[in-house]
């Protein structure tokens, strides 16, 4: 390795997963670089929450970094770690710091099946997490009156349109999105598909929402010729449809490609999908910077429950795929940035060893119920995992 990856260590059976992967599947095969953030809660709480910041920052310098999971405070937490104060969720503060879009797609083996027959190859869903009604306002009416959607520019420019006038009780409410933050959408977007090497689509309601959504199709028309050429040359193509259309057109296809979403389609339709092709523990997600930065997570949590019987003693099976895929994700991008083939090769390796591992139907717990036409041979996360070295090992010798 030449140029560090950032390492954004975290919580709970997460980081216990952690330290197995890099002692048993890292370490011995690969002359490691990484910048080191503790970002456990416990560190987080110490540093009033600074190294948090700090590995954005270094992750916006060195363009790769790799995160485990991490607990997001609740009152709950408050207490179980006596913090001094409620620390804001780290994946949103890293979020807004890279202004990074979140891709996420699932790790799929012929054995699972999805519920949706047709699919054949991962869908990856990308979301984009600022805006709509993710930041709006609303107000609860409880009696006839006027509402009013009024801009007020600094030009003293002034705008003024009734939204409704009201005969009795209602609601009503307003958000907004930005120019700046659409366009840095659009751009994750194009580089995301770029790398993969998968057409991109994309869909809002603009027939019905002319001037708001219809915003969103315009930004990414104009973004999208920047990287016309590019997508011609790679084979692959930028789809505009309406997002009802998207939704009966994603059941029917065979997958395979980009689903960028709006806020809200996003959130549901992630769950939708991700349900749909097995297991959260085989789910992967990367955060795209509109500049080509790159961090890779697991999509799941920290295992809270796992954690608990661990700690108690008892033996755990939770799945190390997704943080595993994680790590090789970064390796693969760092020697793609830094040209170093044989980073790439070892995370190609440790991906095909994984595969193998599950193929030959050795799985954790929470797969083996959904496995079809193999009898599954149920490990904990250590003999899952000395089960990976040894498939890496031959691969690699
Ligand atoms: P979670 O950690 O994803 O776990 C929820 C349940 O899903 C687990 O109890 C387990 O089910 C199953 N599961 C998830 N990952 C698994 C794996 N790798 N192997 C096997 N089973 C797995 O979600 P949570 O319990 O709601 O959240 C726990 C903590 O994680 C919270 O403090 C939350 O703030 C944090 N969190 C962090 C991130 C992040 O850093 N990106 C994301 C989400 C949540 P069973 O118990 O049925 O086996
Ligand atoms: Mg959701």
């Amino acid at each position: 390795m030449i140029t560090p990856i950032v390492e954004m260590d975290g919580d709970e059976m997460t980081r216990i997963l952690w330290k197995m992967i890099k002692d048993e599947l890292i370490l011995p095969f690969v002359d490691l670089k990484t910048e080191y953030y503790d970002l456990g809660l416990v560190n987080r709480d110490n540093t009033g929450d600074q190294v948090t910041i700090d590995s954005a920052n270094a992750a916006k310098k060195y363009g790769v970094a790799v995160k485990c999971a991490t607990i997001t405070p609740n009152a709950k937490r408050m207490t179980e770690y006596k913090l001094h104060q409620m620390w804001k969720s780290p994946n949103g503060t890293i979020r807004s710091m890279m202004d990074g879009t979140v891709f996420r797609t699932p790790i799929t083996i012929p054995s699972i099946h999805p519920a949706v027959k047709f699919w054949k190859k991962p869908i990856t869903i990308a979301r984009h997490a600022y805006g709509d009604v993710y930041k709006s306002i609303d107000i609860k009416v409880d009696e006839p009156g006027v509402a009013k959607l009024i801009f007020e520019g600094e030009s003293g420019k002034r705008e003024e349109q009734v939204v409704h006038t009201f005969k009795g009780p209602g609601v009503l409410q307003g958000m907004h999105n930005t120019d700046a933050s659409i366009r840095s959408f659009a751009h994750a977007c194009f580089k995301y598909a770029l790398d993969l090497k998968q057409s991109i689509w994309f869909a809002t309601k603009d027939t019905i929402s002319k001037k708001y959504d219809g915003r969103f199709r315009e930004i990414f028309e104009e973004v999208f010729e920047e990287y016309k050429d590019r997508f011609a040359a790679a084979g692959i193509e930028y789809f505009y449809t309406l997002i009802d259309d998207a939704v009966a057109r994603v059941m029917r296809s065979e997958g395979g490609f980009i689903w960028a979403c709006k806020n809200y389609d996003g959130d549901v339709m992630s769950d939708m999908v991700s349900t749909a092709f097995g297991s959260l523990a085989m789910m992967t997600s990367v955060l795209v910077s509109p500049d080509g930065k790159y961090e890779y997570e697991a999509a799941h949590g920290t295992v809270t429950r796992h954690y608990y019987k661990y700690l108690a003693g008892e033996e755990t099976s939770t799945n190390p795929i997704a943080t595993i895929f994680a790590w090789s994700g970064a390796f693969r991008k760092r020697g793609e940035m830094d040209s170093i083939p044989e980073l790439m090769n070892y995370a190609d390796q440790l991906e095909a060893a994984c595969f193998d591992t599950l193929n030959e139907g050795i799985v954790t717990k929470d797969l083996a119920n959904l496995m079809e036409g193999v009898t599954p041979v149920v490990k904990n996360s250590a003999d899952f995992i000395a089960a990976i070295r040894s498939r890496l090992e031959k691969r690699l010798s």
